[in-house]
């Protein structure tokens, strides 16, 4: 008995060493010289199924409308807990996912008791002689980005996080800008006006008009919010840039005979879901994806030196693709009535409760911005739980605290009813402790099959690396 077990284990740890040590092409001599890391936050396999059974839904078919991701060559899952909670957050998961090592909640780059720092990939890619490139949706000193680059006890000490871009070395910075660009007292000296090598571009034409010998180069994108992250996907207007057309660029002025490594992060996938906002987690998913699409492109072109990894960093929300109140039917087409997310919906609505309007008005701009009234039907119980929530809102002010911003109570309200309408379920504003997937196309695919630890991550890449 024993015995046959040993011959198993045998087995299956051949199997997984030949997985890991063969290539697309069947050489495992090659080495990835060119790495792109996109993570999504807050996305597991229920954030990228809803998407793709609402994509097939909306054009009337069945099943899932495959997104890039799902249709590259290898997938597995991998454990997310962090040292010290079995739920992770994006500062412990980054930290994971950079470095190979497991850390406390909120830490950046450190051991889990904070007193060593620990090396993130992005630093070994540069010294192997790689162009680097951090880009993200949110503000280029949040959690995941911040893993790649800094080191620090606790992901909100922003202003000490964003000093760190200026001595990374790296060469491109892209996305979103700095949250606390003078500190959280607006005190301390402007992080836009730092002296340094870099050239800093707060225009969009710039940056697109951008070439190489600009390098290196930090981009903020012109329109940002107030925390400075980029608008959300669903709110983009004219003039903004897509996640796709910052890949797209990005690839462009980082491609050099030393190849380069590249952290793409889609990060308000993660606060759509916080906020229980399936609509606009799907348009973040979307913009992502279109992200990774540009790499495939470049993939083509360098199939032997090229890697593609795609994964969540955990789970937000506790998405389900069903809910209690439509048991075994989903419509997931409903949600295409949404116009705007969550965050832009509080602002357009603003000018109706300052207004003193009335409950009719209230209705008509969730018609309008919801379909609810309209393509979305609403009973007896649906009208009375607005009007309970409208009476909270217009005579006590009554807002919904997000961990990203708040929601007017009315609002909320009538965001929870699309969503449950449509068959979406939620459990939780947090995150859950869910298995991630990931995805993989290209040098050491086969590596990122089967079940894992984030901390195994960075490793295989490495390894693909040959560093
Ligand atoms: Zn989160």
């Amino acid at each position: 008995m024993k015995y046959s077990r040993l011959i198993v284990a045998a087995i299956i740890a051949a199997f997984v060493l030949t997985a890991c040590s063969s290539t697309n092409s069947g050489n495992s001599s090659k080495k990835a010289k060119y790495v792109f890391y996109f993570i999504g936050d807050g996305v597991s396999l229920a954030q990228l199924s809803l998407t793709e059974a609402y994509l097939a839904q909306l054009n009337k078919k069945p099943g899932m409308q495959q997104l890039n991701q799902s249709k590259l060559n290898a997938h597995g899952w991998f454990y997310n807990y962090a040292e010290n909670r079995f739920i992770t957050g994006s500062a412990a998961a980054g930290t994971a996912l950079s470095t190979g090592h497991k850390t406390s909640i909120n830490t950046i780059g450190k051991s889990a008791d904070r007193s060593q720092n620990l090396k993130s990939i992005s630093y070994k890619a540069k010294e192997a002689g790689m162009k680097v490139g951090i880009i993200s949706t949110v503000s280029i000193d949040h959690a995941t980005p911040a893993a790649f680059y800094a080191n620090a006890d606790k992901r909100n000490q922003y202003y000490v996080i964003g000093k760190q871009v200026f001595t990374s070395g790296f060469d491109l910075f892209a996305g979103g800008g700095f949250k606390y660009p003078k500190g959280r007292k607006d005190t301390l000296p402007d992080l836009y006006e730092t002296e340094s090598d870099i050239s800093i571009i707060r225009e969009n034409k710039e940056f697109l008009e951008a070439n190489q010998n600009k390098l290196p180069i930090l981009f903020a994108h012109q329109r940002l919010h107030s925390d400075g992250a980029m608008p959300f996907a669903i709110d983009m207007n004219e003039g903004d840039l897509t996640l796709e057309q910052i890949v797209g660029k990005s690839i462009e002025l980082l491609d050099n005979p030393n190849g380069f490594f590249m952290m793409v992060e889609g990060g308000k996938i993660d606060w759509a879901c916080h906020a229980n906002d399936a609509a606009t987690m799907i348009k973040g998913m979307i913009d992502f994806d279109n992200a990774i699409g540009k790499a495939i492109q470049f993939a083509a072109n360098h199939p032997d030196e090229t890697l593609i990894v795609v994964l969540g960093d955990h789970e937000t929300g506790g998405l389900s693709l069903g809910n209690e109140t439509l048991h075994y039917k989903t419509k997931f087409d409903l949600l295409q009535y949404q116009t705007m997310s969550h965050e832009a919906l509080v602002e357009a609505f603003r000018p109706i409760l300052e207004n003193n309007s009335n409950f009719t008005k209230a209705m008509d701009f969730i018609n309008k911005n919801l379909g609810l009234g309209g393509p979305v039907e609403l009973n007896e119980k649906d009208k009375l739980k607005l009007k309970n929530a409208w009476k909270a809102t217009s005579n006590h002010n009554n807002e919904v605290e997000l961990l990203y911003g708040s929601v007017q109570q009315f609002l909320f309200t009538a965001l929870q009813m699309l969503n449950e309408k449509a068959g979406v379920g939620w459990t939780t504003e947090a995150h859950t402790g869910l298995p991630v997937v990931v995805h993989a196309q290209g040098v050491n695919e086969g590596c990122f099959e089967g079940i894992m630890d984030n901390t195994d991550v960075p490793k295989r890449i490495e390894k693909a690396m040959g560093i």
